[in-house]
């Protein structure tokens, strides 16, 4: 049976094309005990300034929250100059600075660097770029780059179950596997809908929709997946403790409504 899966996407916004509008770009650090983001709001609904983007980020260690927003100052009657002098006046804003568009209109956060997640650094790649890593290579190098994929993906399946080993505080089956969930859909990499592992017999079945990888792949014949079964792979290496190997029999790629993955001991030969 088909099933449909609703998407709820989330744009992340670093950057943005202004074209046409008064936009502006915000950062400022806060004292997070000064209800600011109140404040914030009865200032921009005040003075006709409407927040498009709003990201605040607060380190549990200290006191301080910085945040980035992207506002557009088309309704209102101030100028640049005077929404610094506003938002400088306010007890709450310990630092501040704006971004104005460049000349093509582009305008992003250009005061933070790098972005981290879970204390790592992290980059972004929009979908034309790891398209180049993931289906470009496979034209330029055919079924060598299908190996390569699959062993790239199996170091990162293997430090991944170290990392989330690491942050869930053991290999609890289920902390662990909604550990893997989560990571999945934070990183944007697919959904993982249903898990299944036996760890008596060391078999498990991963069943993933809108996989980034295979989403490259539509209208092939066969399963697309060379990088996220590695991954599996990798990870359910770790945790049997055991060479796994991973196989995809339901894909995207080919038209299935989602890709599922089975996971088993490896043979000597893949
Ligand atoms: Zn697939």
């Amino acid at each position: 049976m088909k099933r449909q899966l609703e998407l709820n996407p989330l744009e992340v916004y670093r950057t943005v094309v202004a074209k046409g509008h008064r936009v502006l770009g915000v950062t400022l650090e806060t004292d997070f005990k000064e209800r600011f983001l109140e404040q914030l709001d009865e200032l921009a609904e005040k003075f006709g300034i409407a927040i498009t983007h709003f990201q605040v980020s607060r380190s549990l260690r200290d006191k301080t929250a910085k945040c980035f927003a992207f506002i557009e100052i088309e309704n209102s009657e101030l100028s640049i100059k005077e929404i610094k002098e506003l938002l400088k006046k306010q007890k709450f804003v310990k630092t501040l600075k704006t971004v104005k568009p460049l000349k093509q209109e582009i305008i992003g956060d250009i005061y933070h660097f790098p972005i981290i997640t879970l204390d790592q650094r992290a980059i972004m790649l929009e979908k034309n770029v790891y398209a180049a890593i993931f289906k470009d290579i496979r034209e330029l190098f055919g079924t060598a780059a299908n190996a390569f994929l699959y062993y790239m993906g199996f170091g990162t399946g293997k430090k991944l179950y170290l990392r989330l080993i690491e942050l869930t505080n053991g290999p609890q089956l289920e902390a662990l596997m909604k550990a893997l969930r989560i990571a999945n859909l934070s990183m944007g990499w697919g959904i993982i809908k249903d898990i299944y592992v036996d760890k008596i017999l060391k078999k498990a079945a991963v069943v993933v929709y809108e996989n980034f990888e295979c989403d490259l792949g539509k209208r092939s014949t066969t399963p697309y997946s060379h990088f996220y079964r590695g991954v599996l792979a990798g990870f359910f290496t770790e945790y049997f403790g055991e060479e796994m190997t991973a196989e995809e029999t339901k894909c995207i790629a080919k038209g299935d409504n989602y890709c599922r993955f089975k996971i088993r001991k490896a043979c000597k030969s893949l």
